[in-house]
């Protein structure tokens, strides 16, 4: 078995979903009391948060750099960066490290073509909905992206930063998403993107008309076929 490095606390809400899957998805495959090898190495998220608001994605960049190149030092033979928005400076932080991080945006959509979606909507942070560096990734597969119109996409964020990434779970907020996610429906998404980690927090497969893909369930699942192969 490879040792899965994780590059996690963006927030520590979500590498806890991180940690839970990926044990529990090597204990599925090879029973008994299996458990994953993992190295974590967790930052401090209001650091990156002040860097992303303040656009200073260099620093993050090297941050995360930093972050991979110690897990792989201590011995990660294949690491996950664990946030979506953080994806940003993906090509950044492989360029830094030998060993292979597994592309959350690519595995999601192999997944949606493996199961014959063409057009998908997309929740997330501001970064994710509206800069290219996630969207092209699901585009060059062929896929057809929609996100929430800008007043959707403003609360979106706000319930990440301000609620999910705090540990808190509100009702009103599943019930605003479910609404989003019912007027990407009415637009033609034939699936929703559960494209920030957290979401599958407050989401879960049920809620709303339309089938969910969870990005940390997704890149959990990819990062054990990694580790077992
Ligand atoms: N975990 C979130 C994501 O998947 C948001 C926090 C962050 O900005 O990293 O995008």
């Amino acid at each position: 078995m490879k040792t899965i490095g994780l590059i996690g606390g963006m927030s520590w809400e979500s590498t806890q979903t991180y940690y839970r899957l990926i044990n529990q998805g090597v204990n599925k495959r090879l029973g008994g009391r299996h458990s994953a090898k993992i190295l974590l190495y967790s930052v401090d998220f209001a650091e990156v948060e002040a860097q992303q608001m303040s656009g200073d994605w260099d620093a993050s960049g090297d941050l995360l750099a930093t972050a991979a190149q110690r897990l792989e030092l201590a011995g990660a033979d294949l690491i996950l960066i664990c946030t979506n928005t953080m994806h940003k400076v993906f090509d950044r932080v492989q360029a830094e490290v030998s060993r292979p991080l597994i592309h959350l945006a690519d595995a999601t959509a192999e997944q949606l073509v493996r199961d014959g979606i063409r057009s998908v909507g997309l929740l997330g942070t501001r970064f994710t909905m509206e800069q290219t560096f996630y969207r092209e990734c699901l585009e060059k597969a062929g896929l057809k992206v929609l996100v929430p119109e800008q007043t959707g996409r403003d609360e979106i964020h706000r319930i990440i930063y301000e609620e999910l990434c705090c540990g808190r779970i509100e009702d009103v907020s599943r019930q605003r998403m479910v609404r989003d996610v019912e007027l990407l429906a009415q637009r033609g998404a034939e699936a929703v993107i559960l494209g920030c980690t957290e979401i599958g927090l407050l989401l879960k497969s049920g809620d709303g008309p339309l089938p969910l893909y969870d990005t940390t369930e997704i890149h959990a699942r990819a990062a054990v076929a990694a580790a077992l192969a």
